[in-house]
């Protein structure tokens, strides 16, 4: 189906096994540049599989990257970690069991599975883990070669690239460790922000507050599961939680990761709550270290994703508990890449993920 008698034209572009030689990839080439290039396509090697990109969203991650402002990326460099695709070859010894044809949703946390973090099941702690999209070629291309452990099988091509993300959200309501009841503010409507404030609705929280200064992304809330909304340009956050809370604000996940916003998340949060950090927005950050002592709250990270909150961000997606909305989620052609990108960072930027697709 992918491979048909090719065009006059297209001669150039194949070698002389028929295979298609030359593939279109998005190449990030410096600071606030992308082109379009013509690329040698991918040979999948040992335990790899080549995927043929269904679709691929956009991380915030990948916006800081392309601002040069992301240490771990460097140009030229294949963005997209967030994908789907079908499996168009195998290379030798792939043992999942994996067949041509198949859509699968990958993994692109690498981890080596030796170490004694993988050994605890803490994969996103391995101490030689790479991701794709970061440290080898990503999604924003027509092809992908990707080890085939990587690989789990997706009925929705769309909704597949969603799991990524959301496996982020389950971490972060994980490290919240919320228990039923448990009111829950979380900074940032965007869409780690909006998927750790469904994971927490799903693991039964009371209250939940979804704090943000973009109205039209606020308005989202409710469809992810927020009790309440505060638009801090016209409310006094802390202020506002309390009353909600009655006080008793159990946990806080920040997905902003300001100063500003760790101040008050330590500031709004119950003696003996928890606050999460997973947004990166700043590094240096001051805090009220004698506020943390005498009301005994823990403050603890959230980085991207154990293998076990993968495959259940995957079951939340199989499942349908969690669907696609072209409200908050749109689609566009590779080729608008850069547009995209340039509106997710300076324009109005009212979708929270946009999802590309290769022509
Ligand atoms: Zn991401
Ligand atoms: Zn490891």
């Amino acid at each position: 189906m992918l491979h048909t008698v090719p065009a006059a034209g297209m001669q150039s572009a194949l070698s002389k096994s028929g295979r298609e030689t030359t593939v279109k990839t998005l190449v990030w080439t410096k600071p606030r540049d992308f082109e379009m290039q013509e690329t040698q396509k991918p040979v999948p090697g040992d335990g790899e599989v080549l995927l043929q990109v269904r679709y691929a969203g956009i991380c915030g991650s990948d916006l800081s990257g392309y601002l040069g402002e992301n240490s771990l990326r460097k140009p030229p460099l294949v963005m997209g970690h967030e994908f789907t695709g079908i499996v168009v070859e195998m290379g030798n010894s792939v043992d999942r069991v994996l067949n041509i044809g198949d859509l699968v949703v990958v993994n692109p946390l690498l981890s080596c599975g030796q170490c004694r973090m993988c050994k605890s099941g803490n994969q996103q702690n391995c101490l030689h883990r790479s991701i794709v999209g970061i440290h080898h070629p990503g999604a924003f291309a027509q092809y992908v070669k990707v080890p085939a452990s990587a690989c789990y099988r997706v009925s929705d091509e769309l909704a597949g690239s969603l799991v990524e993300p959301l496996a982020c959200g389950v971490r972060a309501a994980e490290q919240a460790n919320i228990q039923i009841g448990d009111s829950t503010v979380v900074f940032g409507a965007g869409i780690i922000g909006l998927f750790s404030l469904k994971a927490a609705a799903l693991m039964g929280a009371g209250n939940l507050i979804l704090v943000d200064t973009n109205e039209q992304r606020l308005q989202f809330g409710k469809m992810f599961g927020a009790t309440h909304t505060i638009n801090p340009k016209s409310q006094d956050v802390v202020q506002a939680v309390q009353d909600l809370t009655d006080g008793q604000c159990s946990r806080v996940i920040d997905a902003v990761g300001l100063p500003l916003t760790r101040r008050q998340g330590i500031d709004m949060v119950e003696p003996g709550g928890r606050v999460v950090w997973i947004g990166l927005h700043e590094d240096d950050t001051m805090v009220p270290g004698n506020t943390i002592v005498r009301k005994e709250i823990e403050v603890v990270g959230s980085f991207s994703y154990s293998d076990l909150d993968f495959e259940r961000a995957l079951s939340l997606i199989e499942r349908k508990t969690v669907t696609t909305d072209s409200s908050w989620l749109d689609v566009r052609p590779l080729s608008e890449g850069k547009n995209s990108f340039e509106e997710q960072i300076f324009g109005a930027a009212p979708f929270p993920k946009i999802a590309l697709r290769p022509e």
